[in-house]
């Protein structure tokens, strides 16, 4: 059975490479008619945030992407929060002590800085606790038995460190890389039990994949150098033959492809990484209360969806609207890219834009009414539907409605200068005063009937349409552009364009 998980850290606001790597795990997880698991990480209580894991469910959901099991659904496997799951932790690491592949480890800070200096000062490039440096520690592979002993009795402080062998190839295939392979040397004597009991990252993520029968292993490539470690694992507590696939997806570039996009970008770069509204301090940057993410600035989950999805996969053809359930049928991991893929944001607007025009008036029009509200401007449904239906071409959105769309409820106060320098004259100015008059007794209003009562003022006053149509639109709107402008007229009504044409003239 296909079972993915996503197991983010509550650390703070779900970056967008977070929300990618959910959605990957989830089209995996549907298209193989398997199941997507959602289990919170939060060994590192320094980390925490609180509020995070709300946020994180409210983010998928927001999204469409739908959990089968785990934290906030429940399940056969529960808890679905390692915090929750500590009990369950201690037995593993005891195991791989007493089979040979862990141990305990009872240096000080103090002593793992002495050590760390004395590495530095002889030039060793990246010092680590490993099958060399770890001779000259205090743990139980250096101390004589009993003296392991009597600390542990005496209630001494210590760690439980997996004993990485000095040399040995780890191999493993993954299925966006092919085989990768480390040697043991570049891996180091990672703590996989730390003095409070607490398991780190790495034993609680191998411990729990394998309990809750994880299939594939789906994430960001900044887990690629811990799954050297994470196979060591599996081969120590007898797991191998279970062992989940791995799948590492690519990085995610800043726009300008100078780097990886990270949390931090969210500001620097003008545009926001986190996808909801988040109250509190972000446990990366110590960012405090961000507020603006994608539905903030009025993005559609679809449009983030298919924009997510297109970075660091593609479906082989030229299509590139895809709704969730197309994007299911076609994914597949083969498809996805070993190299980075760059945040465009250009493209997300224009998947924006897509998605926007595609939606009925009706779903579009409460953008309107809410801000309208907002400004104690009362209206009703059937006239907002009219206006987003002659708008949507022309916002990127939702929430630019009520700027763009304002002269439909409010008289022009300023006139578009370079329109009235250009086409404002007294034969203008009267063949508008000519049409305030016709309009009066036009007898049924639609844009057509609206077009063709200004041809024929336009001809009796001797001028041609095309001469006049720019300061007509200018006079009822105040601007130089917009939506076709006798669809304008007829949601405006012929009262108020008549009575703004007379302010115009005025
Ligand atoms: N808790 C890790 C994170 O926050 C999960 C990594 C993994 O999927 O193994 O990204």
């Amino acid at each position: 059975e296909v079972r993915v998980r996503f197991a983010p850290s509550p650390t703070g606001p779900l970056h967008i490479g977070g929300v990618r790597t959910a959605l990957y795990n989830y089209l995996l997880a549907r298209k193989l008619g398997g199941k997507m698991l959602l289990r919170i990480e939060d060994t590192d209580q320094n980390r925490f945030v609180p509020g995070a894991e709300e946020y994180i469910l409210e983010a998928l959901a927001w999204c469409g992407i739908v959990i089968d099991e785990g934290q906030g659904v429940g399940g056969p496997h529960g808890p679905y929060k390692q915090s929750e799951r500590k009990p369950m932790y201690k037995q593993y690491a005891d195991q791989l002590i007493r089979d040979g592949h862990a141990y305990y480890a009872f240096d000080t800070a103090e002593e793992l800085d002495a050590m760390r200096a004395r590495l530095q000062a002889a030039k060793v490039p990246n010092p680590q606790y490993n099958s060399i440096t770890r001779a000259q520690m205090r743990n139980s592979l250096t101390l004589p038995e009993d003296e392991v002993k009597a600390l542990l009795d005496g209630g001494a402080q210590y760690v439980i460190r997996l004993k990485v062998p000095r040399k040995e190839e780890i191999r493993f295939q993954d299925l966006i890389r092919g085989w990768v392979v480390v040697h043991s040397s570049a891996v180091d004597d990672k703590v996989l039990m730390k003095s409070d009991g607490m398991p780190t990252y790495h034993l609680a993520n191998i411990v729990d994949d394998h309990l809750m029968e994880i299939s594939h292993v789906i994430r960001g490539e900044e887990w690629l150098p811990s799954a050297p470690l994470h196979v060591l694992l599996y081969r120590y507590l007898g797991w191998e033959k279970t062992m989940p696939q791995f799948a590492h997806l690519p990085l995610l570039l800043k726009p300008d492809g100078t780097g990886k996009l990270s949390k931090r970008d969210g500001d620097r770069l003008g545009f926001p990484v986190f996808p909801l509204e988040w109250h509190g301090t972000d446990a990366e940057t110590g960012e405090a209360t961000i507020s603006r993410g994608y539905r903030e600035d009025g993005y559609l989950p679809e449009a983030l969806v298919n924009f997510l999805a297109f970075l660091g996969w593609n479906p082989g053809t030229q299509q590139e609207i895809f709704s969730m359930d197309e994007l299911i049928a076609a994914f597949s991991i083969e498809r996805v890219s070993k190299s980075p893929a760059k945040f465009d944001q250009n493209k997300v607007k224009w998947f924006n834009e897509h998605y926007l025009r595609a939606k009925p008036n009706a779903e579009l029009a409460p953008y309107l009414l809410q801000a309208l509200h907002e400004h104690a401007i009362v209206c009703s449904q059937e006239k907002a539907e009219q206006i987003v239906g002659v708008m949507k071409e022309r916002v990127s959105f939702p929430n630019d409605f009520w700027q763009e769309a304002k002269y439909f409820f409010q008289a022009p106060t300023e006139y578009d200068e370079a329109v009235v320098s250009k086409k404002w004259n007294a034969p203008v100015a009267a063949a508008l005063t000519a049409y305030a008059e016709a309009l009066s007794g036009a007898p049924e209003v639609s844009a057509e009937s609206l077009k063709t009562l200004f041809n024929d003022t336009m001809a009796a006053q001797g001028l041609k349409p095309g001469q006049v149509l720019q300061a007509l639109r200018v006079a009822v709107t105040g601007a130089a552009a917009g939506p076709d402008l006798f669809e304008t007229l007829v949601i405006l009504g012929v009262p108020e364009v008549a009575e703004r044409l007379r302010t115009a003239v005025a």
